[in-house]
């Protein structure tokens, strides 16, 4: 093998990643430990930012990636917020996805891995990263008896990452103090809609239709909160059985809802970790290598998928060879962007488990309390964009304008097409509002250059292949816009 990068980790972020590199022209390759796919759902939701993502991507039948997605999935307006009785109102979003897309990580991957198989992505099964080498030329990767040379190793191989851990980068954080348990299951006598209790005394128990006529089953008992890390370890190595969660359903709701059998049964702790550093030398991290936390509000597969979609146009620009320091090691580089957003994670997911997991009449009170908050726009405002992934935004440089950093809204354009579907790996888009700027001359195979109707009063737009705003200008002036694209590689 001789690939420019090698992805360790066929989950949903290495197999996004190896699609967004190969778009973009970079020869990848993906090894994988196991030697089929799992099959597991474990992550149920995607969120507004993914969707809107991956309409950057094609599948081979010419739709966009999301478009392929929705019709595997169920969009629904509301979701949770710390299993609050309030639900978040996601259709006041500005998105063309204004709802959670109800799907299970066993599709999604379904969907990604297609994708890979269609594009000619060699994906090797049974061949397990235990190590590498890396100098100022390559890496040389060791999997199943053999040397891979490559440019590049990206590690999304999961939370127990070898890539990591090889790389020394460090992975700080909380342990976890608490087991959740989930499962896949028929139900008999199924409630008609996604349903909830939380008791302040025994715990809670969601129950959420999937597909198929199989619902998600998952809560905390309250004895399963505030653990040593050893009874963790002993609560989650006891494989829980459908009498178990029989006797769950029974104690916290007061029926078992005609349970008749499981297709998944599982746990999950609340261990709260960050990497930090996403980048060593010609090395990667991403996805749940480089961020754990409770899956709480269904977000570690977006943040990942994220991470792929941050990484992938800066590494492309890095193989092909038209990266400049802002993106390799910068302000902008991908591990000055996607650190604070793993904060950020941890953050929002400790409130919630604090929230959900609280078994005392002061939690049941903390909860009333944020439930009214939560029914406030503002409130409702802020957490929806929290876990949509829609209000997540970069550092920009002072002296710019507001909007450089964020993300940019789903613009119609003059031919009708729309930003989101505009947006490739490996091009920016240059929205020139005011056809009286003479930008057109700035096009090239890096930049393509869009009039489009006026928005936000501005003149100019420099939009990233992820999407996000790189630079905003009220006053286009030709030589200013030269020098931003200079900046970023893209002249
Ligand atoms: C029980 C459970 C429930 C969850 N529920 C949700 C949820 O509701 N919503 C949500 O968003 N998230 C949820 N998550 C989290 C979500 O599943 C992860 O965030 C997501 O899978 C991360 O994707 P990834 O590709 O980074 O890692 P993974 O999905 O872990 O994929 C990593 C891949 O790397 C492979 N690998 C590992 N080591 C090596 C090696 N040395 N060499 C080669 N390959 C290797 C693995 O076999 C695996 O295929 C849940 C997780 C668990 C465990």
């Amino acid at each position: 093998m001789s690939a420019d990068v090698i992805v360790s980790g066929a989950g949903p972020v290495g197999l996004l990643t190896a699609a967004l590199l190969d778009s973009a022209g970079v020869k990848v390759e993906v090894l994988e430990r196991l030697t089929e796919r799992s099959g597991n759902s474990r992550a149920a939701v995607l969120h507004p930012r993914t969707l809107e993502i991956l309409t950057t991507v094609r599948a081979g039948d010419g739709r966009t990636l999301t478009d392929v997605l929705l019709s595997h999935g169920r969009a629904v307006p509301r979701t949770h917020f710390g299993m609050l009785p309030q639900l978040l109102d996601y259709s006041v979003l500005d998105t063309p996805y204004p709802h959670i897309l109800q799907i299970t990580q066993a599709t999604t991957e379904r969907v990604l891995a297609s994708l890979v198989e269609a594009r000619g992505i060699p994906v090797h099964y049974g061949q397990e990263v235990t190590g590498f080498e890396q100098d100022d030329t390559g890496v040389r990767v060791h999997a199943g008896g053999t040397v891979h040379a490559a440019r590049y190793l990206v590690g999304a191989d999961g939370a127990w990452s070898q890539v990591r851990q090889q790389a020394g980068i460090k992975f700080p954080g909380t342990p976890g103090n608490t087991v959740s348990y989930l499962a896949d299951v028929h139900l008999d006598a199924a409630p008609q809609n996604a349903t909830h209790v939380w008791d302040p005394v025994d715990g809670w128990v969601a129950v959420v239709p999937l597909f198929d006529g199989i619902h998600r089953v998952f809560g905390v008992l309250a004895e399963d909160t505030g653990l040593a890390p050893e009874q963790v370890a002993a609560r989650r190595s006891q494989p829980l059985t459908l009498d178990d969660l029989r006797g769950i359903l029974n104690r916290v709701t007061g029926t078992d809802y005609g349970l008749r059998n499981a297709v998944w049964i599982s746990t999950a702790g609340n261990t709260t970790r960050h990497a930090t550093q996403y980048r060593a030398g010609r090395v990667f991290v991403a996805g749940d290598a480089a961020h754990v936390h409770f899956p709480a509000g269904g977000q570690g597969v977006n943040v990942g998928m994220q991470d792929a979609v941050n990484l992938a146009w800066k590494l492309a620009a890095e193989v092909k060879g038209w990266a400049t320091p802002l993106i390799t090691g910068g302000a902008a580089s991908y591990d000055r962007e996607r650190r604070p957003v793993a904060v950020s994670l941890a953050q929002n997911t400790q409130a919630q488990t604090a929230l959900m997991t609280t078994f005392t009449p002061q939690g049941a009170a903390l909860r009333e309390l944020m439930s009214t908050l939560l029914a406030r726009p503002e409130t409702n405002a802020h957490l929806a964009g929290l876990l949509s992934g829609l209000s997540a935004s970069y550092d920009a440089p002072d002296g710019g304008h507001p909007l450089d950093g964020h993300r940019a809204p789903d613009l119609g354009l003059p031919d009708g097409d729309t930003l989101l579907r505009r947006l490739r790996v490996n091009r920016f888009l240059l929205l020139d509002f005011t056809p009286a700027v003479e930008l057109a001359a700035l096009g090239s195979p890096l930049v393509e250059v869009i009039p489009a109707a006026p928005w936000s009063e501005l003149a100019a737009a420099l939009v990233r292949p992820d999407g996000y705003i790189a630079r905003a200008w009220t006053r286009a002036e030709p030589e200013q816009v030269r020098a931003a694209l200079t900046d970023w590689g893209a002249l």
